[in-house]
């Protein structure tokens, strides 16, 4: 549900709505603009009548909203949300890229290629410590110690840590020492950790699930929001089908399908999507020309002995040439 205020509504004039509306427990959002402004409400809206809220003098028009994604949807938020995190900018026209090893191995190899992604012009470095992975036998991350790795890194490198959270066991740890919270695509409708790590209000990195659609990602978001945090990320990294020459297939329209409805930046992840090193680049520079907000790329100094995702790392000599060319097409569409 939406409230259009009338133009030049004072805020003396809207807080009584508000007050209403929060008492019936749902939640309300400001939606201030030039020169009409609204208030947005998530929630179970079902007990708010209409015609009450027509009695306030200062509201020209209530709107009931038919999409579930509320806090997401662009209904509530027309304006690409901005976030700054760590005193960079991610979406609204800005352009991040988030780069490092699938996983974390050892100090040398995530500081060398820390160093060596932040040369080339990322903004973050990522690095799993906790992997989701398919076999139990399979290495499945360093865990805290991981963690404690990319602690260094950060503090040798300046770039702020992206990293994945698997439980709710290591929300305090996750909570205290990273920067943005990646929600893996496995873990995307796992709706308990969705919220949880929404209470902690940090930046989320929310991944697509392999078989879930636009609107499933949408409403993964809405948990992560309605948690608490309103500075969420969306990635598409690539989605099931009948094709197998690749590891998935890029949903690549899924960048301006989302644009058009939600206000969070939408970033693409061309090393999952594909599994294949040699196709990053150009579906990389594809996601830039399709309006992506940013890139997250697999990079590994030697991708041959990778403990994970080793054929679709790409090595920082490939990052260095994909940043290059990221920076002519973004110049291109600009
Ligand atoms: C990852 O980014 O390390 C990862 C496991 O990705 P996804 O959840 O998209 O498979
Ligand atoms: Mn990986």
């Amino acid at each position: 549900m939406i409230i259009i205020l009338k133009p030049g509504t004072e805020p003396a004039e809207r807080e009584p709505i508000e007050k209403l509306l929060m008492s019936k427990g749902v939640i309300v959002q400001n939606i201030l603009g030039e020169p009409t402004s609204m208030i947005g409400m998530a929630g179970d809206t079902s007990s708010i009548s209409e015609d009450t809220i027509l009695r306030f003098p200062c509201v020209e028009r209530v709107l009931r909203v038919k999409e579930p994604y509320k806090l997401a949807g662009r209904k509530f938020h027309p304006a690409d949300s901005t976030f700054d995190i760590c005193g960079r900018k991610i979406g609204g026209g800005q352009f991040t890229v988030i780069a490092g090893p699938c996983s974390v191995e050892s100090e040398e190899q995530i500081l060398s290629i820390a160093r060596d992604v932040k040369m080339s012009g990322a903004g973050f470095m990522r690095g799993g410590a906790f992997k989701p992975r398919t076999s139990p036998y399979a290495f499945k991350g360093l865990g805290l110690d991981g963690l404690e790795l990319l602690k260094i890194a950060r503090e040798k490198t300046g770039l702020p840590i992206v990293t994945e959270i698997m439980s709710p066991e290591y929300l305090d740890a996750f909570a205290e020492d990273v920067d943005i919270i990646q929600i893996g695509a496995r873990n995307m409708q796992n709706f308990t950790l969705l919220s949880q790590v929404g209470s902690l209000g940090k930046p989320v990195l929310l991944k697509r699930g392999l078989s879930s659609t636009i609107d499933e990602l949408l409403m993964a978001a809405e948990y992560v929001m309605a948690g608490g945090s309103q500075e969420v990320i969306l990635c598409e990294r690539g989605i099931r089908t009948f094709e197998t020459a690749t590891r998935n297939t890029l949903d690549l329209s899924a960048v301006p399908v989302l644009h058009a409805k939600t206000h969070l930046p939408v970033i693409i992840d061309p090393s999952h999507a594909t599994g294949y090193w040699h196709l990053v680049e150009p579906m990389a520079l594809a996601a830039v020309a399709a309006g992506a907000d940013g890139l997250i790329i697999e990079v590994h100094n030697h991708p041959e002995a990778a403990l994970c995702d080793g054929a679709q790392s790409v090595t920082p000599q490939v990052f260095h040439r994909i940043m290059d060319k990221v920076r002519k097409i973004r110049e291109i569409i600009a």
